[in-house]
């Protein structure tokens, strides 16, 4: 099979012919038909020290959001047929520890990452363990299908706590900033501000539902603007997507008092607060998101999805081959872009 192979410890990815992979009592093999482009791609892609941090597998097939059909199955299983539409949960949960035995496998003590830890998704097949697999309706589109794994994260930080008739900041409008624009304006947000550097991402953003508001951080005081438009008061709910530190600064600074703040964007080194000022003499409540809750995030990501409500496919806004996955992981680093989709099959 035709798949996007990190061959080795530096820059790069190349298209290769592999065998397709052969699974186990517990796994299913999947026909992939459409992937999407994560930011977890591009470190891949760079082999920069993130890759090394997490212990990356190498070498490998890269690649973790995607969508395909189901076309065998190992004897162990027994929720996912032959023929099911399935999107892959990226973390593969032990089943056996504290966590997982407490209904939090997605923080799983020896949890294991698809396309990180194991043979990814920009193949014609892929095969994942059984929990893992997320049966779709029939009449989903594979490109829907292909964003549910981080439009699930949007779902996880934005409802993680009262929402609805509360002001909320979105920092950093990639695709899941966007999707968490769209979670929020459903969900009842009373106004949502959406803050980024880039233009492109920021003029997208505004689509995603009505009068929300852009904000330029290069170029417009994001405080004094949110500040000025909650009345003096600051936000209620603030989901940071960005993860940098000037992004996180600022969203502290913007959430108001007994707010709520989701960290979700990861920084490649530590940030300094004013905890006093911003943590403390607020009552703020600060959540740490990361992926998405197995399975609550997804069945209330199934809902909206299947409700009409919302339009993820706003967000998609360039596809490319499986030939071209050099070219779509460089779209995605470069930024002027929403969700990068890979057609496979
Ligand atoms: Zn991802
Ligand atoms: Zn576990």
């Amino acid at each position: 099979m035709k798949a996007a192979y990190k061959a080795n410890r530096e820059k790069g990815i190349e298209i290769r012919d592999i065998p397709v992979p052969k699974i186990s009592s517990n796994e299913v093999l999947v026909k992939v038909k459409k992937a999407a482009i994560c930011g977890t791609d591009i470190h891949l892609y760079e082999w920069n020290d993130w890759c090394e941090n997490v212990n990356a597998k190498n070498p490998m097939v890269i690649g973790h959001e995607f969508c395909g059909e189901v076309v065998e199955v190992g004897k162990n299983v027994r929720s996912i047929k032959e023929g099911y539409l399935v999107a892959g949960e990226t973390h593969i949960p032990c089943g056996q520890c504290n966590m997982c035995k407490t209904g939090k496998q997605h923080i799983c003590q020896n949890m294991k990452i698809i396309g990180v830890h194991t043979d990814g998704a920009f193949a014609e097949y892929i095969k994942i363990p059984e929990v893992c697999a997320w049966q779709l309706s029939k009449s989903t589109s594979p490109e829907v299908g292909a964003i549910y794994e981080p439009f699930a994260i949007a779902v996880h930080g934005v409802l993680k706590d009262k929402i609805a008739g509360l002001s909320t900041v979105i920092i950093g409008a990639g695709p899941i900033g966007m999707f968490a624009v769209e979670v929020a304006n459903v969900a009842g947000s009373s106004q949502i501000f959406v803050v980024d550097i880039n233009e492109y991402r920021l003029n997208l953003a505004i689509k995603m539902g009505k009068n929300i508001i852009a904000l330029n951080s290069n170029k417009e005081d994001v405080v004094k603007v949110i500040r000025e438009k909650t009345g003096g008061i600051g936000a209620e709910v603030v989901i940071e997507l960005s993860g940098s530190t000037a992004g996180t600064k600022n969203g502290f600074e913007v959430l108001g008092k007994s707010g709520r703040i989701c960290l979700i964007g990861l920084h490649s080194k530590e940030v300094t607060l004013d905890l006093v000022n911003n943590v403390i003499y607020k009552e703020s409540t600060i959540y740490g998101i990361t992926g998405r809750e197995m399975f609550d995030s997804w069945y209330l990501a199934d809902n909206l999805m299947q409700s009409g409500k919302i339009d993820v496919k706003k967000v998609i806004t360039h596809e490319f081959s499986l030939d071209e996955t050099e070219k779509a992981i460089l779209t995605a680093k470069e930024g002027n872009c929403g969700k990068v989709i890979l057609n496979i099959s």
